[in-house]
């Protein structure tokens, strides 16, 4: 996950930094195509919340601590790589006090295959330590001490309140999030920071959470970062990505509206 608090947490960050620059990204859009109002807008959430009805969050855990560990492991890397990684990380380290006092090369070894290992478990041992030390072994609830734990940026944190104590105070924006924010025209902000504030001013509160998880899945499914599969995409109505792979919607189109269209 994004982070900006250290010196570790920039080099995470620099090597992870979103480079889809603000740049226009619709055409072929109606006239008077207004992007992010209302109507708009509750059809694209209304669309994903249809094809992703039980979508929930693809890092395994069982506790917020587990989830928030596994959190910091996503930073540059899959989920179901991170998967791959925390069950004999939680079972030989199963709770705050037992991460903050394990061996730092063990963690390493550990979570090797996460990449960026030695940082992440500085991080994770770190967060561990202060969970402890500050907060009597339990995971706290608010944005604010969320922050205060290394390897903690609003990425993770939202995604601990969101997805474990069912807290809607942001948006997570990640890489598929920040690519399908900007096809989808809901954002043209050049950071994730900047996606996620347009974000909050459009998308209603309770769906925070949902919003992102279907985004998510959508990204990873339909909406891949090249070639996205818009012929089989159910917001193919609605998006007007210059990014969309015209050649296969328009195959697919009934053979009346590409007569028409001629
Ligand atoms: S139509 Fe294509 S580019 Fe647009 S959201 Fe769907 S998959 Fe992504």
């Amino acid at each position: 996950m994004a982070a900006t608090r250290s010196a570790s947490k920039s080099n995470m960050a620099k090597a992870g930094a979103f480079k889809t620059a603000a740049k226009p990204t619709h055409s072929g859009a109606p006239k008077g195509y207004k992007p992010t109002e209302p109507a708009r807008v509750e059809a694209v959430l209304n669309a994903l919340k249809k094809a992703y009805p039980r979508v929930e969050c693809a890092l395994h855990h069982k506790s917020a601590f587990e989830l928030l560990i596994a959190t910091i492991l996503s930073a540059q890397t899959t989920d179901v790589g991170v998967n791959l990684a925390t069950p004999e990380l939680f079972r030989r380290f199963p709770t705050p006090a037992a991460l903050a006092k394990a061996p730092l090369q063990e963690i390493e070894q550990l979570i090797r295959s996460t990449g960026f290992f030695r940082n992440k478990a500085k991080s994770i041992t770190g967060a561990a330590k202060k969970v402890q030390s500050d907060f009597g072994g339990e995971v706290p609830k608010t944005m604010d001490e969320l922050l205060t734990l290394p390897g903690v940026a609003r990425k993770t944190a939202n995604v601990v309140l969101g997805s474990w104590f069912g807290l809607n105070e942001g948006v997570v924006v990640d890489t598929h999030v920040f690519r399908l924010s900007h096809r989808l025209d809901l954002s043209q902000a050049p950071t994730a920071e900047k996606t996620e504030q347009d974000l909050i001013k459009i998308i209603p509160r309770p769906r925070w959470t949902m919003f992102s998880h279907e985004l998510i899945h959508h990204g990873r499914r339909i909406c891949v970062a090249r070639s996205p599969k818009c012929v089989d995409c159910p917001l193919e109505s609605l998006c007007h990505s210059s990014d969309k792979t015209w050649s296969t919607v328009w195959q697919h189109k009934p053979a009346k509206v590409q007569r028409e269209a001629k």
